[in-house]
Order: C-alpha cells, then sequence, then structure tokens
C-alpha cells in the first residue's frame, strides 16, 4: 500500500463533485475488491471517497412489488432484510450465499455491480431481473449497464446510488460456487416475468449475459425439462485453471434446470 487521502461522503452530490475534481480519486464501499486491488497495486487512488454513511445509499424501500435497494447496502442485509425476503426471495438468497460472512458484510451492492466481476452474483440478478441502476445523474437499464470484462456504462465519477427491481412471478438462482472464495465458476438466475423469460448467466463468460436459447426454450415451456433440453455453444466461454469452456457450457442448462425447479417448487 502508498499513502493516499481518505474521506467520508454524507451526501451523493459531495461525492461525486471530489471524483469530478480528480481523475485519480475513487469511490470505497466495503473495499472488498477496492482494497484488494490497491495492496496488488492494480489501483493507485489519490483519494478514496467512502461512499458507506451517506443515508440515501443505505436505505431499502419495498412498495408492493417494487423494491429500492440502496448502493451501499451490504449483502448480509439484503439476505437478511424481511421486506426483500418476502419481496424478492431470489435475491435475498443469492445475497445470503456471497463470500463468507466477513465479505457479506462489508460487501455492497453497488461496489459489486461498479466493479463487474465476470464472476460476480448479482449482475445476473440485475439482468435477468430487468432491474434498473440509479445513478447521480440517470437511470440505466440492466441490459445497458454491463459492457464486458469489469467494464460498465458508468462514467468514471457517476455514483451508483440504488437499484430498483420489480418482483416476477417466480425466480431463483443457482450457482456452482468456486469452494475457495464462493464466487460463480457458472451461475444462473432465471425469472419468469409476466409474458416474458429472461436468464442471465454469470461466470462462464468474460461478463455477465442473457441465454436467448433458454429464454425461448423456458417462454414456451417453464419446466426443468425444457430448460435441460437446451444446448449452450462453448465457443465464447472461458477456459481456466478451474473449469473449460465445454464444463461452463454443460452447467448452464443444469443450473437452469434447478433454478426452473427451485422457482416452481
Ligand atoms: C474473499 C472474497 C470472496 C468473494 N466472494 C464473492 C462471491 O461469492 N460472489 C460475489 O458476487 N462476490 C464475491 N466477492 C466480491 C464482494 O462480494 C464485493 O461485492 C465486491 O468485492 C465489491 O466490494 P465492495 O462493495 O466492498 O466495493 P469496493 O471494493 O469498495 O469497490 C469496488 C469498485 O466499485 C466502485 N464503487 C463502489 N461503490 C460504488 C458506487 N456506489 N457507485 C459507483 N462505484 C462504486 C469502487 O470505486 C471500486 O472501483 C468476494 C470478495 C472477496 C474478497
Amino acid at each position: 500500500m502508498y499513502a493516499f487521502d481518505y474521506q467520508r461522503a454524507s451526501d451523493a452530490q459531495g461525492a461525486v463533485k471530489t471524483l469530478a475534481a480528480d481523475a485519480d480519486a475513487r469511490f470505497l464501499a466495503g473495499g472488498q475488491s477496492l482494497l484488494a486491488a490497491m495492496k496488488l497495486r492494480l489501483a493507485q487512488p489519490s483519494t478514496l471517497v467512502d461512499v458507506t454513511r451517506i443515508p440515501e445509499l443505505k436505505t431499502v424501500q419495498v412498495d408492493g412489488k417494487a423494491v429500492k435497494i440502496g448502493a451501499a447496502v451490504c449483502h448480509a442485509d439484503v439476505a437478511e432484510n424481511a421486506q426483500i425476503r418476502n419481496t424478492l426471495p431470489a435475491l435475498a438468497d443469492l445475497a445470503g450465499r456471497i463470500g463468507d460472512r466477513q465479505v457479506r458484510a462489508l460487501g455492497t451492492l453497488g461496489g459489486s455491480l461498479a466493479n463487474d466481476d465476470p464472476a460476480a452474483d448479482y449482475p445476473a440478478a440485475v439482468l435477468a431481473l430487468n432491474a434498473t441502476v440509479v445513478t447521480d445523474r440517470r437511470r440505466i437499464a440492466a441490459d445497458d449497464f454491463f459492457r464486458g470484462m469489469y467494464e460498465t456504462a458508468l462514467e468514471p465519477d457517476e455514483l451508483i446510488v440504488a437499484v430498483e427491481f420489480q418482483a416476477p412471478e417466480r425466480a431463483a438462482y443457482e450457482k456452482f460456487r468456486n469452494p475457495a472464495s464462493h464466487f460463480a465458476l457458472t451461475g444462473v438466475f432465471v425469472a419468469k416475468h409476466a409474458g416474458d423469460v429472461r436468464v442471465a448467466v454469470t461466470g462462464a463468460a468474460p461478463s455477465v449475459f442473457r441465454a436467448r436459447a433458454l429464454e425461448d426454450a423456458l417462454k414456451a415451456n417453464f419446466t426443468p425439462e425444457a430448460a435441460r433440453a437446451v444446448t449452450i455453444p462453448a465457443d465464447d466461454l472461458n477456459t481456466d485453471l478451474h473449469a473449460s469452456a465445454a464444463y461452463r457450457a454443460h452447467l448452464i442448462p443444469v443450473l437452469a434446470a434447478r433454478a426452473v425447479a427451485k422457482a416452481s417448487g
């Protein structure tokens, strides 16, 4: 580590102003990715602007089927929030399976989305649930948010304030996790909306993506068998020390079928 300044922001405007004035300043949430990157000298910010005490970013609002979660809400609070568990249980379930207790106590929804790790869990939920990422200056549809490996639609000084979800008819997430980190070696979030099905896959490719073949199959027949019958090509999937592209391609319909069974049960 090396010297840097630390500021604790009390409102979104102040946090954004600091980043706009200094190209090397960065927002800090729980530090679960950023501090590790700094220790490895992959990131060398001049100033860290802590956004975890901004009241607007810490709020959870549930109104009917609408769920709005502040960007600085940690994974443990999403997992344990009674209103989220009632309205959007698949999201609470996903949050409760991120990392370990320490990661869930510090890692945040906004930090996870801004970081956009290819194996992160939340991006699959945001994409399959067709959520909206609300920033200090605009609203970004999930389909437009994720741009590639560690790359999003955010401007360098743009702050995620909250994420808005609409509860679908049914949803579930299944992942084959890395036993050490619990990141998704492959994860599949299935959401059945009124007249539509969205399926998002994480951990298998450079960035989260929608599996259109699975969506088509499940729109016609929302059953585990229909998901299991889909073949996913391995061409654009990742091969690394954990698994081959062919293995990940095999996992996607298997996990989708499990998610459909879970959502239907
Ligand atoms: C051991 C370990 C295991 C993990 N396992 C999993 C897992 O199983 N599944 C999973 O999904 N994740 C996992 N994670 C990731 C973790 O859950 C965090 O979500 C992720 O590291 C982001 O952390 P953070 O919220 O503390 O953000 P930080 O590390 O503080 O910030 C990350 C990035 O986001 C930016 N940022 C933060 N907040 C905002 C905001 N509101 N607006 C704009 N930009 C912002 C920062 O500037 C930085 O670039 C794991 C992490 C660790 C260390």
